[in-house]
Protein backbone atom coordinates (compact mmCIF):
# COMPACT_ATOMS: atom_id res chain seq x y z
CA UNK A 1 0.00 0.00 0.00
CA UNK A 2 1.75 3.25 -1.36
CA UNK A 3 1.31 6.59 -0.46
CA UNK A 4 2.76 9.79 -2.02
CA UNK A 5 3.30 12.73 -0.28
CA UNK A 6 3.20 16.26 -1.64
CA UNK A 7 4.26 19.12 -0.09
CA UNK A 8 3.57 21.75 -3.38
CA UNK A 9 5.02 25.50 -3.27
CA UNK A 10 5.03 28.38 -5.41
CA UNK A 11 8.65 27.17 -6.85
CA UNK A 12 9.27 23.67 -6.31
CA UNK A 13 7.27 20.29 -5.50
CA UNK A 14 8.64 18.23 -2.73
CA UNK A 15 7.60 14.50 -2.44
CA UNK A 16 7.77 11.22 -0.69
CA UNK A 17 6.92 8.17 -1.52
CA UNK A 18 6.03 5.70 1.50
CA UNK A 19 4.97 1.68 2.11
CA UNK A 20 2.57 2.06 4.80
CA UNK A 21 2.66 -1.46 5.62
CA UNK A 22 6.51 -1.09 6.72
CA UNK A 23 6.24 3.13 6.80
CA UNK A 24 9.34 2.87 4.38
CA UNK A 25 10.35 5.63 2.58
CA UNK A 26 10.61 4.82 -1.31
CA UNK A 27 11.78 7.43 -3.03
CA UNK A 28 12.07 11.13 -1.41
CA UNK A 29 13.00 14.02 -3.89
CA UNK A 30 12.25 17.61 -4.70
CA UNK A 31 11.60 19.48 -8.23
CA UNK A 32 12.64 22.94 -7.51
CA UNK A 33 13.19 26.01 -9.44
CA UNK A 34 9.01 25.89 -10.97
CA UNK A 35 8.80 28.54 -13.35
CA UNK A 36 11.98 29.87 -13.55
CA UNK A 37 14.62 29.52 -16.71
CA UNK A 38 17.63 27.12 -16.66
CA UNK A 39 19.34 23.93 -18.75
CA UNK A 40 15.86 22.24 -18.24
CA UNK A 41 13.57 24.39 -16.96
CA UNK A 42 10.43 23.01 -15.25
CA UNK A 43 7.30 25.48 -16.93
CA UNK A 44 4.56 25.21 -14.37
CA UNK A 45 3.13 22.64 -11.45
CA UNK A 46 1.81 20.06 -13.97
CA UNK A 47 5.35 19.60 -15.65
CA UNK A 48 6.67 19.41 -12.32
CA UNK A 49 4.26 16.72 -11.13
CA UNK A 50 4.76 14.75 -14.50
CA UNK A 51 8.74 14.78 -13.54
CA UNK A 52 7.90 13.65 -10.27
CA UNK A 53 5.49 10.64 -11.76
CA UNK A 54 8.22 9.76 -14.22
CA UNK A 55 10.73 9.47 -11.34
CA UNK A 56 9.18 6.70 -9.41
CA UNK A 57 7.73 5.07 -12.13
CA UNK A 58 11.18 4.93 -13.48
CA UNK A 59 12.89 3.99 -10.69
CA UNK A 60 10.08 1.12 -10.50
CA UNK A 61 8.85 2.39 -7.10
CA UNK A 62 5.74 2.42 -8.35
CA UNK A 63 4.11 0.71 -11.58
CA UNK A 64 1.74 3.45 -12.39
CA UNK A 65 -0.54 5.95 -10.57
CA UNK A 66 -2.89 2.51 -10.43
CA UNK A 67 0.40 1.88 -7.96
CA UNK A 68 -1.04 4.35 -5.49
CA UNK A 69 -3.37 3.58 -2.71
CA UNK A 70 -3.53 7.89 -2.54
CA UNK A 71 -1.87 11.04 -2.55
CA UNK A 72 -1.69 12.97 1.31
CA UNK A 73 -1.80 17.32 -0.10
CA UNK A 74 0.06 19.48 2.63
CA UNK A 75 -2.06 22.84 2.90
CA UNK A 76 -0.77 25.75 5.02
CA UNK A 77 -4.07 26.98 5.78
CA UNK A 78 -7.82 25.44 6.33
CA UNK A 79 -9.20 28.35 8.07
CA UNK A 80 -11.74 27.52 10.28
CA UNK A 81 -13.43 24.75 8.21
CA UNK A 82 -11.20 21.72 8.61
CA UNK A 83 -10.69 20.04 11.85
CA UNK A 84 -9.63 16.74 9.97
CA UNK A 85 -7.72 16.06 6.86
CA UNK A 86 -10.54 16.04 3.85
CA UNK A 87 -10.77 13.56 0.86
CA UNK A 88 -10.34 16.41 -2.02
CA UNK A 89 -13.65 17.35 -3.79
CA UNK A 90 -14.54 20.47 -5.69
CA UNK A 91 -15.62 21.97 -2.16
CA UNK A 92 -12.62 21.24 -0.45
CA UNK A 93 -10.45 23.06 -3.24
CA UNK A 94 -12.84 26.11 -3.40
CA UNK A 95 -12.49 26.38 0.69
CA UNK A 96 -8.72 26.29 0.02
CA UNK A 97 -9.22 28.92 -2.57
CA UNK A 98 -11.39 31.19 -0.04
CA UNK A 99 -8.43 31.07 2.35
CA UNK A 100 -5.15 32.39 0.48
CA UNK A 101 -5.67 35.67 1.37
CA UNK A 102 -4.58 34.47 4.95
CA UNK A 103 -1.66 32.42 3.45
CA UNK A 104 -0.90 34.08 0.19
CA UNK A 105 2.48 32.62 0.22
CA UNK A 106 1.48 29.33 0.88
CA UNK A 107 -2.27 27.85 0.04
CA UNK A 108 -1.69 29.35 -3.90
CA UNK A 109 0.86 26.83 -4.38
CA UNK A 110 -0.12 24.01 -2.72
CA UNK A 111 -3.75 24.56 -4.40
CA UNK A 112 -1.77 24.19 -7.79
CA UNK A 113 -0.20 20.77 -6.53
CA UNK A 114 -3.52 19.45 -5.99
CA UNK A 115 -5.15 20.79 -8.89
CA UNK A 116 -2.61 18.90 -11.03
CA UNK A 117 -2.69 15.91 -9.25
CA UNK A 118 -5.86 15.19 -9.53
CA UNK A 119 -6.27 16.20 -13.19
CA UNK A 120 -3.56 13.60 -13.89
CA UNK A 121 -4.69 11.02 -11.61
CA UNK A 122 -8.22 11.29 -11.43
CA UNK A 123 -8.44 7.70 -10.36
CA UNK A 124 -6.27 8.29 -6.88
CA UNK A 125 -8.09 9.11 -4.01
CA UNK A 126 -6.06 12.41 -2.99
CA UNK A 127 -6.67 14.10 0.85
CA UNK A 128 -5.58 17.68 2.01
CA UNK A 129 -3.89 17.81 5.62
CA UNK A 130 -3.77 20.66 6.95
CA UNK A 131 -1.55 22.63 9.07
CA UNK A 132 -4.01 24.50 11.04
CA UNK A 133 -6.36 21.76 11.57
CA UNK A 134 -5.24 19.99 14.67
CA UNK A 135 -5.67 23.85 16.68
CA UNK A 136 -9.01 24.09 15.55
CA UNK A 137 -10.03 22.23 19.37
CA UNK A 138 -8.85 25.80 21.03
CA UNK A 139 -11.74 27.04 22.91
CA UNK A 140 -12.93 30.72 21.83
CA UNK A 141 -11.00 32.10 24.80
CA UNK A 142 -8.13 31.38 23.30
CA UNK A 143 -8.08 32.01 19.81
CA UNK A 144 -10.30 35.26 19.68
CA UNK A 145 -8.24 38.67 19.20
CA UNK A 146 -9.57 41.15 21.69
CA UNK A 147 -10.69 43.39 18.84
CA UNK A 148 -14.12 44.68 17.18
CA UNK A 149 -15.71 41.39 17.68
CA UNK A 150 -18.24 41.99 14.57
CA UNK A 151 -15.40 43.27 12.20
CA UNK A 152 -13.42 40.07 13.31
CA UNK A 153 -15.81 37.82 12.38
CA UNK A 154 -17.12 39.45 9.09
CA UNK A 155 -13.20 38.52 8.02
CA UNK A 156 -12.95 35.67 9.53
CA UNK A 157 -9.66 37.47 11.76
CA UNK A 158 -8.55 35.32 14.89
CA UNK A 159 -5.86 32.80 15.66
CA UNK A 160 -5.53 29.63 13.76
CA UNK A 161 -2.33 28.44 14.71
CA UNK A 162 0.28 26.43 12.22
CA UNK A 163 2.55 23.33 12.40
CA UNK A 164 0.12 21.33 13.42
CA UNK A 165 0.74 18.37 11.77
CA UNK A 166 4.61 18.11 13.79
CA UNK A 167 2.59 19.16 16.91
CA UNK A 168 0.28 15.89 16.91
CA UNK A 169 2.88 14.08 15.13
CA UNK A 170 5.35 14.25 18.01
CA UNK A 171 2.58 14.36 20.89
CA UNK A 172 1.41 10.87 19.86
CA UNK A 173 5.07 9.66 19.72
CA UNK A 174 5.28 11.03 23.15
CA UNK A 175 2.25 9.23 24.43
CA UNK A 176 4.16 5.69 23.18
CA UNK A 177 7.33 6.90 24.52
CA UNK A 178 6.02 7.80 27.78
CA UNK A 179 3.34 4.49 27.54
CA UNK A 180 0.47 6.14 28.12
CA UNK A 181 -2.74 7.01 25.86
CA UNK A 182 -2.86 10.36 24.46
CA UNK A 183 -5.91 11.21 26.17
CA UNK A 184 -4.86 11.19 29.28
CA UNK A 185 -1.46 13.41 29.15
CA UNK A 186 -0.76 16.84 29.09
CA UNK A 187 1.88 18.05 27.01
CA UNK A 188 4.00 21.24 25.55
CA UNK A 189 5.42 20.68 22.75
CA UNK A 190 7.74 23.17 21.17
CA UNK A 191 8.52 22.76 17.35
CA UNK A 192 11.36 25.04 16.81
CA UNK A 193 12.80 24.70 13.25
CA UNK A 194 13.14 27.94 10.71
CA UNK A 195 9.38 28.69 11.84
CA UNK A 196 8.78 28.03 15.36
CA UNK A 197 5.71 27.52 17.43
CA UNK A 198 4.39 26.23 21.01
CA UNK A 199 1.53 23.77 21.48
CA UNK A 200 -0.28 23.18 24.98
CA UNK A 201 -2.06 19.96 24.38
CA UNK A 202 -4.80 18.64 27.02
CA UNK A 203 -5.83 14.82 26.62
CA UNK A 204 -4.59 14.90 23.37
CA UNK A 205 -6.52 18.00 21.93
CA UNK A 206 -4.31 21.75 21.29
CA UNK A 207 -5.78 24.03 23.64
CA UNK A 208 -3.51 27.22 22.57
CA UNK A 209 -0.45 27.74 20.30
CA UNK A 210 1.49 30.16 19.88
CA UNK A 211 1.29 31.42 15.89
CA UNK A 212 -1.99 33.18 15.10
CA UNK A 213 -3.73 34.07 12.10
CA UNK A 214 -0.91 33.65 10.13
CA UNK A 215 2.46 31.94 11.06
CA UNK A 216 3.98 35.25 12.65
CA UNK A 217 2.68 35.52 15.89
CA UNK A 218 4.82 33.81 18.79
CA UNK A 219 8.20 32.53 19.34
CA UNK A 220 11.13 34.29 17.71
CA UNK A 221 12.23 32.87 14.26
CA UNK A 222 14.96 32.59 11.85
CA UNK A 223 13.39 35.66 10.19
CA UNK A 224 9.63 36.25 12.02
CA UNK A 225 9.50 38.83 14.58
CA UNK A 226 7.23 36.60 16.65
CA UNK A 227 5.36 38.49 19.36
CA UNK A 228 5.45 42.20 18.86
CA UNK A 229 3.19 45.57 20.17
CA UNK A 230 0.93 45.99 17.02
CA UNK A 231 1.57 49.75 16.97
CA UNK A 232 5.12 48.77 15.93
CA UNK A 233 4.49 48.53 12.61
CA UNK A 234 1.98 51.88 12.32
CA UNK A 235 4.72 53.74 14.24
CA UNK A 236 7.92 52.38 11.64
CA UNK A 237 5.54 52.90 8.88
CA UNK A 238 5.39 56.94 10.03
CA UNK A 239 8.81 56.60 11.13
CA UNK A 240 10.40 55.68 7.35
CA UNK A 241 7.58 55.88 4.84
CA UNK A 242 7.23 52.35 4.18
CA UNK A 243 4.17 51.08 2.77
CA UNK A 244 2.34 48.21 4.37
CA UNK A 245 3.25 45.36 2.10
CA UNK A 246 6.82 46.25 2.44
CA UNK A 247 6.83 46.60 6.29
CA UNK A 248 5.10 42.84 6.60
CA UNK A 249 7.49 41.48 4.29
CA UNK A 250 10.20 43.26 6.62
CA UNK A 251 8.46 41.38 10.10
CA UNK A 252 8.07 38.12 8.10
CA UNK A 253 11.52 38.03 5.90
CA UNK A 254 14.05 40.35 7.49
CA UNK A 255 13.29 39.77 11.55
CA UNK A 256 14.09 37.17 14.03
CA UNK A 257 17.57 36.01 14.83
CA UNK A 258 18.24 37.52 11.17
CA UNK A 259 16.89 41.16 12.29
CA UNK A 260 19.04 40.86 15.11
CA UNK A 261 22.30 39.31 14.21
CA UNK A 262 22.16 38.71 10.66
CA UNK A 263 22.04 35.34 10.36
CA UNK A 264 18.78 32.49 10.25
CA UNK A 265 20.44 29.62 10.72
CA UNK A 266 20.73 28.98 14.82
CA UNK A 267 24.38 27.11 13.91
CA UNK A 268 25.48 30.28 11.92
CA UNK A 269 23.84 32.07 15.13
CA UNK A 270 26.54 29.79 17.56
CA UNK A 271 29.18 30.37 15.28
CA UNK A 272 29.30 33.99 15.45
CA UNK A 273 28.73 34.19 19.34
CA UNK A 274 31.53 31.68 19.68
CA UNK A 275 33.53 34.45 17.94
CA UNK A 276 32.22 37.50 20.09
CA UNK A 277 29.49 39.02 18.29
CA UNK A 278 27.45 40.55 20.83
CA UNK A 279 24.04 40.39 18.58
CA UNK A 280 24.47 36.76 17.96
CA UNK A 281 24.30 36.50 21.97
CA UNK A 282 21.63 38.62 22.50
CA UNK A 283 19.72 36.87 19.46
CA UNK A 284 20.53 33.33 21.59
CA UNK A 285 19.17 35.24 25.01
CA UNK A 286 16.35 36.54 23.24
CA UNK A 287 15.26 32.99 21.25
CA UNK A 288 15.55 31.29 24.55
CA UNK A 289 14.07 33.51 26.58
CA UNK A 290 10.84 33.60 24.92
CA UNK A 291 10.74 29.98 24.02
CA UNK A 292 10.62 29.98 28.18
CA UNK A 293 8.15 32.58 28.62
CA UNK A 294 5.88 30.19 26.59
CA UNK A 295 6.52 26.93 28.46
CA UNK A 296 5.48 28.99 31.39
CA UNK A 297 2.15 30.23 30.06
CA UNK A 298 1.43 26.89 28.98
CA UNK A 299 1.90 25.36 32.58
CA UNK A 300 -0.50 28.05 33.55
CA UNK A 301 -2.58 27.21 30.77
CA UNK A 302 -2.53 23.29 31.58
CA UNK A 303 -2.11 23.68 35.36
CA UNK A 304 -0.65 19.91 35.15
CA UNK A 305 1.92 19.36 32.62
CA UNK A 306 3.33 15.68 32.19
CA UNK A 307 6.06 16.25 29.53
CA UNK A 308 7.67 19.26 27.35
CA UNK A 309 8.30 17.78 23.89
CA UNK A 310 11.58 20.10 22.08
CA UNK A 311 11.24 19.18 18.28
CA UNK A 312 12.50 21.09 14.80
CA UNK A 313 15.62 21.09 13.44
CA UNK A 314 16.67 23.69 16.75
CA UNK A 315 14.17 21.86 19.35
CA UNK A 316 16.11 18.10 18.55
CA UNK A 317 19.62 19.15 18.23
CA UNK A 318 20.24 22.27 19.68
CA UNK A 319 21.26 21.53 23.60
CA UNK A 320 22.22 25.19 24.53
CA UNK A 321 18.58 26.27 23.53
CA UNK A 322 17.27 23.74 25.08
CA UNK A 323 19.01 24.35 28.58
CA UNK A 324 18.10 28.10 28.37
CA UNK A 325 14.58 27.39 27.83
CA UNK A 326 14.61 25.44 30.90
CA UNK A 327 16.82 27.45 32.81
CA UNK A 328 15.06 28.78 36.18
CA UNK A 329 11.84 26.34 35.31
CA UNK A 330 12.56 24.17 38.89
CA UNK A 331 9.73 25.54 40.71
CA UNK A 332 7.92 24.49 37.83
CA UNK A 333 9.13 20.71 38.51
CA UNK A 334 10.63 20.96 35.00
CA UNK A 335 14.55 20.49 35.01
CA UNK A 336 17.24 19.41 32.46
CA UNK A 337 19.81 16.35 33.42
CA UNK A 338 22.13 18.63 31.42
CA UNK A 339 24.60 15.09 30.57
CA UNK A 340 21.29 13.91 28.87
CA UNK A 341 20.41 17.32 27.47
CA UNK A 342 24.14 17.86 25.97
CA UNK A 343 25.05 13.96 24.61
CA UNK A 344 23.92 14.17 20.70
CA UNK A 345 21.32 11.84 19.84
CA UNK A 346 18.56 11.07 16.69
CA UNK A 347 16.61 8.57 18.74
CA UNK A 348 13.68 9.80 20.75
CA UNK A 349 14.60 10.30 24.57
CA UNK A 350 14.12 11.72 28.15
CA UNK A 351 16.38 14.37 28.89
CA UNK A 352 14.72 15.48 32.44
CA UNK A 353 16.63 15.40 35.74
CA UNK A 354 16.03 11.81 37.36
CA UNK A 355 12.83 12.66 40.33
CA UNK A 356 11.28 15.80 38.38
CA UNK A 357 7.79 15.39 37.85
CA UNK A 358 7.79 16.60 34.71
CA UNK A 359 9.72 14.61 31.73
CA UNK A 360 11.45 16.51 28.98
CA UNK A 361 11.74 14.87 25.95
CA UNK A 362 13.61 15.54 22.16
CA UNK A 363 11.35 13.67 19.38
CA UNK A 364 12.39 14.07 16.01
CA UNK A 365 9.45 15.60 14.02
CA UNK A 366 8.27 13.27 10.43
CA UNK A 367 5.72 16.02 8.96
CA UNK A 368 5.42 13.71 5.73
CA UNK A 369 5.14 10.24 7.44
CA UNK A 370 2.46 12.17 9.88
CA UNK A 371 0.60 13.32 6.45
CA UNK A 372 1.08 9.72 5.43
CA UNK A 373 -0.62 8.15 8.33
CA UNK A 374 -3.54 10.91 8.16
CA UNK A 375 -4.05 10.18 4.34
CA UNK A 376 -4.56 6.59 5.34
CA UNK A 377 -6.88 7.30 8.53
CA UNK A 378 -8.91 9.26 6.38
CA UNK A 379 -8.95 7.35 3.29
CA UNK A 380 -9.77 4.33 5.42
CA UNK A 381 -12.74 6.40 7.23
CA UNK A 382 -14.39 6.81 4.06
CA UNK A 383 -13.45 4.66 1.59
CA UNK A 384 -14.09 5.29 -2.03
CA UNK A 385 -14.20 2.58 -4.45
CA UNK A 386 -10.81 4.14 -5.15
CA UNK A 387 -10.17 3.26 -1.79
CA UNK A 388 -9.72 -0.24 -1.96
CA UNK A 389 -6.83 -1.02 -3.86
P1 LIG B 1 12.23 23.76 8.75
O1 LIG B 1 11.43 24.52 9.71
O2 LIG B 1 12.55 24.50 7.49
O3 LIG B 1 11.80 22.32 8.54
P2 LIG B 1 14.30 22.64 10.43
O4 LIG B 1 13.31 22.00 11.33
O5 LIG B 1 15.23 21.76 9.66
O6 LIG B 1 13.67 23.67 9.43
O7 LIG B 1 15.18 23.63 11.32
C1 LIG B 1 16.15 24.46 10.78
C2 LIG B 1 16.90 25.11 11.94
O8 LIG B 1 17.51 24.08 12.72
C3 LIG B 1 18.03 26.04 11.48
O9 LIG B 1 18.03 27.21 12.27
C4 LIG B 1 19.27 25.21 11.81
O10 LIG B 1 20.36 26.03 12.11
C5 LIG B 1 18.83 24.48 13.03
N1 LIG B 1 19.69 23.34 13.28
C6 LIG B 1 19.86 22.23 12.56
N2 LIG B 1 20.81 21.43 13.11
C7 LIG B 1 21.25 22.08 14.21
C8 LIG B 1 22.22 21.80 15.21
N3 LIG B 1 22.94 20.70 15.19
N4 LIG B 1 22.38 22.72 16.20
C9 LIG B 1 21.66 23.85 16.22
N5 LIG B 1 20.73 24.17 15.31
C10 LIG B 1 20.53 23.30 14.32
Amino acid sequence: MKILVLNSGSSSIKYRLFRMESMAVLRVGVVDRIGEPGASPVRDHREGFLRVMSVLSESGAIRGAADLYGIGHRVVHGGDRFREPARVDAGVLEAIRETIPFAPLHNPGNLQGIEVALAMCPGVPQVAVFDTAFHQTMPPHAFHYALPYDLCAAHRVRRYGFHGTSHAHVARRAAGLLGKPPGMLNLITLHLGNGASAAAIRGGESVDTSMGMTPLEGLIMGTRCGDLDPAVPFFLAGATGKPPGELLALLNEESGLKGICGANDMREVHRKAAGGDPSASLAIDMYGYRVKKYIGAYTAVLGRVDALVFTGGIGENDAEVRRRACEGLSPLGIALDDARNGSPSKDPREIQREGTPVKILVIPTDEELEIALQTLACLGNHPGEEGQR
